[in-house]
């Protein structure tokens, strides 16, 4: 099937800058003739080549308004900041945080993509993406180590034990939450300002 072919092409960090919900339905939208091939920072030039070649089409620049194409990145979380909401697990497509709720979460470095998409939910700024030493590009390694444990994860989240907080713990844990953040905040004002 050409969308899956298209897809086994995409770099497979789920990052959504192509403006899909991640790689497979930017795949299915460019082999239903929906989407250009130039959608994707991550691939960058090498990935659109890819892509016209399978296709048979012209190469086209990368639509910049998606991103730029920049060598790989990782997440680090300032621990010392870090309240511990969760928030950045549940934007990980690929489980690449650990921790549990109320304590300090940790990146494991060699399997974040780079996507970046636990940087905006983090209510305390304690996540900034940094380049990787030695600098080096994304590879297909890492393309499909990527989306095994992309897989991996939905299908544990499809199973029936993931379930979102009852009524009855929700309120408790957003009261914790709320406190700390307030914690978290004021002694993050404390640093910039001495
Ligand atoms: S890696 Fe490329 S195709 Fe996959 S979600 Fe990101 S921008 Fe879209
Ligand atoms: S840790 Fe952050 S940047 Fe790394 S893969 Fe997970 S969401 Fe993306
Ligand atoms: S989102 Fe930020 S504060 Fe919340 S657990 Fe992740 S790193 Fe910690």
């Amino acid at each position: 099937m050409l969308a899956q072919r298209i897809n086994d092409l995409l770099p497979q960090t789920q990052c959504t800058k192509c403006g899909y919900a991640g790689c497979a339905p930017y795949a299915e939208a460019i082999a239903s003739g929906l989407a250009p091939i130039n959608r994707c920072p991550p691939g960058g030039e090498q990935g659109i080549a890819a892509l016209a070649t399978l296709l048979h089409t012209e190469a086209l620049l990368l639509d910049e308004t998606c991103g730029q194409h920049m060598p790989l990145q990782v997440a680090v979380i300032d621990e010392q900041y870090c309240i511990g909401c969760t928030l950045c697990i549940q934007a990980c497509p690929v489980d690449a945080i650990v921790g549990a709720s109320k304590l300090m979460h940790t990146v494991l470095t060699q399997e974040c993509t780079g996507c970046d998409l636990c940087v905006a939910p983090c209510p305390v700024d304690c996540i900034e993406m940094v380049a990787v030493a030695p600098v080096r590009a994304w590879t297909r390694v890492d393309a499909q180590a990527s989306r095994q444990r992309f897989e991996a994860r939905n299908a544990r989240l499809a199973r029936p034990s993931q379930e979102p907080p009852t009524q009855e713990t929700a309120p408790d844990i957003g009261n914790a939450v709320a406190q700390a953040l307030a914690k978290a905040r004021a002694r993050r004002a404390a640093s910039r300002t001495s």
